[in-house]
Parts: structure tokens; sequence; C-alpha cells
């Protein structure tokens, strides 16, 4: 899935972005307030870590514009104080959770995870669906019990059309969360990943709809 971190600090930025990268995120760096209002306003991404000192427009003003547009993806917000008012004046702004640093990577990335997860309306980190099960913090998949040995692309391919249970997701939104672009070339090469995923879990796991794109059956 396709994260936006926000953070002018030239080592936290960096340090941010390799732990999530590790964890199987797709991520976009922004490093000033206006630049990341506009890429959270045009792309597509499942969440966004929000530094609230920035260059240009500070994390509040730029959260209360993106809510105030209705972009409802999840936002953890990042700060050095961390005195209550701020906390409360973040969540009024639209912010999801928060994290006062200094923190460790580790527990960022399990609440992203679950932010990611709980806006997706699961409260357990063990999804099932229809014949499917996905462990999110073992990252393993098992089809009527028995575990399935996948790929990480197929991992975070399945991964992600867990957590948008019910919709289609186009191939184009696939290829963003997947790659952080999407291109002609992807269709194909998504196309490819789901005849593979078929074969491992079962050809009816995976639907496709011509001009929709793909979701989980029983989702
Ligand atoms: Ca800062």
């Amino acid at each position: 899935m396709r994260v936006l971190v926000i953070e002018d600090d030239p080592v936290v930025g960096p340090d941010l972005v390799q732990a999530l990268s590790e964890a199987g995120f797709v991520v976009d760096l922004a490093t000033d307030g206006m630049d990341a209002w506009y890429r959270g306003a045009v792309e597509s991404y499942a969440l966004a870590v929000v530094d609230l000192g920035l260059p240009k427009l500070d994390g509040l003003s730029m959260l209360r514009r993106w809510r105030a547009e209705g972009h409802h993806f999840p936002v953890l917000i990042l700060s050095a104080r961390s005195d209550w008012t701020e906390k409360v004046e973040g969540i009024q702004a639209g912010a999801d959770d928060y994290l006062g640093k200094p923190f460790a990577m580790g527990e960022l990335v399990v609440r992203v995870r679950s932010l990611i997860r709980r806006t997706a309306g699961h409260s357990s980190p063990l999804l099932v669906i229809g014949r499917l099960r996905l462990d999110t913090h073992r990252m393993s998949v098992s089809v009527d019990d028995h575990p399935v040995r996948l790929s990480p692309l197929e991992y975070r391919f399945l991964d992600l059309l867990a957590h948008r249970s019910g919709c289609f997701l186009s191939t184009m939104e696939i290829a963003e969360h997947l790659h952080g672009r999407a291109d002609a070339a992807d269709a194909n090469a998504i196309e490819a990943l789901v005849l593979r995923l078929r074969r491992k879990l079962g050809p009816e796991v995976v639907e496709s709809r011509r001009g929709f794109g793909y979701r989980l059956r029983g989702s």
C-alpha cells in the first residue's frame, strides 16, 4: 500500500521512508506543506504520516485543508511538542493518531498498520474474507486453513484488496499502491500476478470484472 510521509527533518524523513519501505509499503516523501497538500489532494494514499512543523504550510493547516476538501485517508501526526493541547488540536483538525517525538520506528510501523486496518473496518489483525485468511502481523496467508507461500508482491496485492473489501480496485489504483506509479505495462503485470495467485489460492479467490478491476470474493 502507498503511504505519504511529510517530514522536513533531513534525518527523520529518510529514516521513516526506510522503515516503512522495509515493512512493505510504497512510500512517497514530501518535505514541505504545500507539496504535501497537493500530493494528498491528487494522489491515492492509504495513509499519511504528518510532521506538524513544516515549511510553506504547517501540518495542521494542511490537514484542515485536506479534510475540508473531502480527503479522508487516515493521518498519523508526529510532533516534538507532545503536550495535550496540541494533541487535541491535531485530533480536531482531523488526525486519527498522534505520536510524540522521539519515537521508536517499530511503534510507528505498528500504528500505521493498525490505523490502515481500522480505517478499512477491521478491528483484528487477522482478516478473514471468504475462504482466505490474512495474518497482517505475520504477513502470512492461508486458504481453508492451509498455509500458502506467497512472494512479497503477491502478499501486498492481497493485503491491498483485503483492506478495500467489497470495492473493485482498478489496475491503475493497484499499480499506484504496489509500485507508486501506473503505466500501460502495469496492466499486463497485474494480470500475470492474478494468474499466479489463482494457481496458488484457487481460481475463485480473486474476482475480476472487465472495466471495474479486482476484488476478493466473499468480501
Ligand atoms: Ca519539522
